[in-house]
């Protein structure tokens, strides 16, 4: 995952950047169009799949793999900075404001302020804007303040740099709580099973190649691991 400590960077940028896309931001930002609005539709998809690529297909918050069915029903985009307030409408946009979280943290998170005065005030979004409540996904290095151990627990490092933050992180998403990693083990397991039996349909129906695929997505999922 190139999540690794400190090595998120923006790949989507660019997508950004195009002129039809640029457009489109200007539209949204002055509030002609909608996050919701099918115009947007195009330019979201090449966002998620930039990031689904640049995250090897993990949350940012949990660094889970993210179970993707079909239209990406398991997988958010999600903006740091809630853009359903005024404040942040400006950073609906922001390659550095874009992450992709699995929807048990997307749950989480919902609409959370994870600004302070300055960041709302301040006319750039950058590190030094102000203090972000959580870990940011480009300004802070997560391996340096979490470590996650065996089974997906999650620590704050006692001493880092944001300790605080990844406390945050871990308290308010509910990676520490039972129920949480007992739910992502079930679905998990339930997806593992969903894939298995559509391999073996794709075996019946002499589709090879689909099989192959399913099932190297469910040894994927299988092979899952907190080493990231
Ligand atoms: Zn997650």
């Amino acid at each position: 995952m190139t999540l690794g400590p400190g090595k998120l960077c923006p790949t989507h940028r660019n997508i950004l950047r195009r002129k039809s896309h640029r457009i489109l931001r200007k539209k949204y930002n002055i509030g002609k169009i909608e996050w919701a609005d099918k115009i947007l539709s195009t330019l979201k998809n090449e966002i998620r799949t930039a990031l689904r690529k640049q995250q090897g297909g993990r949350c940012y918050f949990c660094r889970r793999t993210v179970l993707v069915e079909r239209k990406n029903a398991y997988e958010s985009i999600e903006h740091y900075l809630d853009k359903s307030k005024p404040h942040y409408r400006k950073w609906a946009f922001s390659p550095v404001n874009l992450t992709i979280s699995c929807h048990a943290c997307n749950f989480q998170k919902s609409t959370a302020d994870l600004g302070d005065n300055a960041i709302r005030a301040s006319v750039a979004l950058r590190s030094n804007a102000g203090s972000f409540k959580w870990l940011h996904p480009y300004f802070d290095d997560y391996h340096e303040n979490i470590e996650v151990l065996p089974g997906w627990v999650y620590k704050a490092i006692g001493g880092a740099p944001k300790e605080a933050a990844a406390k945050a992180l871990i308290v308010d998403c509910q990676l520490d709580k039972v129920e949480t990693i007992e739910a992502h083990r079930h679905a998990a397991s339930n997806y593992r099973v969903r894939l298995i039996e559509l391999a073996t349909r794709a075996i019946n129906a002499g589709n090879k190649e689909r099989a192959k695929k399913l099932l190297s997505y469910a040894k994927q999922i299988e092979e899952d691991s907190w080493k990231v």
